[in-house]
């Protein structure tokens, strides 16, 4: 027997304080297309998500809505989990950081170790506080002395007693690690983007908060007064979410890719890997960093009234479209623009035109006149090793546009061999075995329709199944289904 080997990815966890707006679709479906990938490829796929629901922000809009703020994070976190289930996202667990059983006594566990090992101590601290950012601003980050990205609040004087993390103890090692692709940063202009942000070291980081700032949080141990702050609190979720303290979270840890927006970066590649460098942890294996949307060329914003709800748009269109649309429309690492008139073409001249055409018209001559076993030669066409190096480099887009190359090329197999005409079963098995080809390839992309293929054409598809890409159809019953996609 062999042993399949593990594959652990994560999403970031977003802050449980509204609904999730596109920003969070995007990344939970491109870390959903590299899990199922990987399983589709044989691995053991571990892939979580969840969400960080600790911080003052929380606390204070639950106290101004009049409700207890689990009660707040709940509602929130709840309708994260909804959209996983409506755009097929394939995690194996939701971690909530509120969670006092599964989350909680990880945290504990880790933030002693730290303290074992000298690297948390306390100072008395004084700065300008942004509540909007939840955090000390320097000087550079305020214009005119305020917060660039709250104009409208005022910057606070606080002063108060905290614990710090020791992260400039481990700032030439991470940097080192960085520098050597030890830990990798993709695309590589966010590797350079990081060290040149280091690039005079890193400082320590203030670690809790006094509980009068911050009453809803995880309790400093050995301290009332003290509650942790976020990077402890929130970050440790990749180890808790495996199981950890518990000694199975090695089964999957180190994670193999921690995917995260590219304001996330700086606190995966500098203070959590000082973390685990002084808990005497492995470190992740890559961070890759994915860019922002914006909707019809304007940043997404409450104020502007732009915010795209996906789980709004999951009722218009297609789980399947949407997901097909966020990993073809944009390029992994650069900022790109949603545009529901972009999404609607795709669906209808990508999806519907040449997808569902060729699926529905082979079907239903296949079911009318059998199939007839040979050799196919199209799939010579399909150009499965640029596919898969694609997907290495994360490149979705280009992958898919070579599996709609071949969706194409199978297409123009049809018009001009015209089995309609000729009813000859050769042909339509070669396009019925393509078809198999491509179901199993878009199943990263869009599992749903993938599988409702296979039912159709009577294969299996799922985890492990990318080697019966080359593999001859099974000649079965075939059977047409409901059309995949209607058009919009
Ligand atoms: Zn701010």
């Amino acid at each position: 027997m062999t042993i399949k080997s593990k594959f652990y990815i994560t999403t970031t966890i977003p802050y449980a304080n509204a609904a999730p707006h596109i920003g969070h679709a995007l990344e939970f479906v491109q870390a959903d297309v590299l899990a199922r990938w990987n399983k589709l490829r044989g691995k053991d796929v571990f892939f979580l998500t969840g969400t960080d629901e600790h911080g003052s922000k929380n606390y204070r809009t639950a106290k101004n809505l009049g409700i207890e703020p689990q009660k707040f994070v709940d509602e929130n976190s709840a309708s994260f989990k909804v959209l996983t289930k409506e755009l097929h996202i394939s995690n194996n667990s939701f971690i909530i950081t509120s969670d006092k059983k599964v989350h909680w006594p990880g945290v504990v566990h880790l933030w002693k170790i730290l303290e074992k090992k000298g690297d948390i101590y306390k100072k008395k601290y004084a700065g300008k506080y942004c509540s909007g950012c939840e955090k000390y601003m320097t000087e550079k980050e305020l214009v005119n002395g305020k917060c660039i990205n709250h104009p409208s609040i005022e910057i606070e004087e606080i002063s108060e007693e905290n614990y710090f993390f020791r992260l400039s103890k481990y700032s030439d090692k991470i940097k080192e690690l960085v520098k050597k692709d030890k830990l990798i940063i993709f695309p590589v202009q966010w590797k350079n983007d990081f060290l040149g942000l280091i690039k005079d070291g890193l400082t320590d980081v203030s670690f809790s908060r006094e509980v009068k700032s911050l009453p809803w949080g995880i309790p400093v141990p050995g301290d009332k007064n003290q509650v942790m702050y976020v990077w402890c609190d929130a970050l440790t979720n990749y180890l808790t979410g495996i199981g950890y303290p518990n000694i199975k979270y090695n089964k999957y840890w180190p994670a193999d890719v921690h995917v995260v927006g590219k304001d996330m970066l700086r606190f995966h590649a500098g203070i959590w890997p000082g973390m685990l460098l002084s808990a005497g942890l492995a470190l992740p294996k890559k961070i890759i960093v994915h860019g922002f949307l914006t909707v019809e060329g304007q940043k997404i914003s409450k104020s502007l009234g732009n915010v795209v709800e996906p789980l709004k748009l999951v009722k218009r269109f297609a789980s399947d479209s949407i997901r097909y649309f966020l990993c073809r429309n944009f390029v992994f690492g650069e900022d790109g623009d949603f545009s529901e008139s972009a999404l609607k073409d795709r669906h209808n001249n990508e999806l519907a035109n040449k997808l569902g055409n060729l699926v529905s018209r082979v079907s239903a001559l296949a079911e009318k006149y059998g199939l007839q076993k040979t050799q196919n030669k199209l799939l010579k066409k399909l150009k499965l090793k640029e596919i898969e190096k694609h997907l290495k480099n994360y490149e979705f887009d280009k992958a898919l546009n070579l599996i709609f190359e071949f969706i194409d090329v199978c297409n123009e197999y049809t018009q001009n061999k015209k089995p309609w005409e000729t009813k000859d079963k050769k042909v339509l098995y070669e396009l019925s075995d393509s078809i198999k080809a491509i179901a199993i390839l878009l199943w990263a992309f869009m599992s749903e329709t993938s599988e409702k293929i296979a039912l159709q054409f009577s294969f299996k598809i799922g985890a492990g199944s990318f080697n019966e890409i080359k593999k001859p159809l099974k000649i079965s019953k075939i059977k047409k289904g409901e059309i995949l996609f209607k058009k919009v």
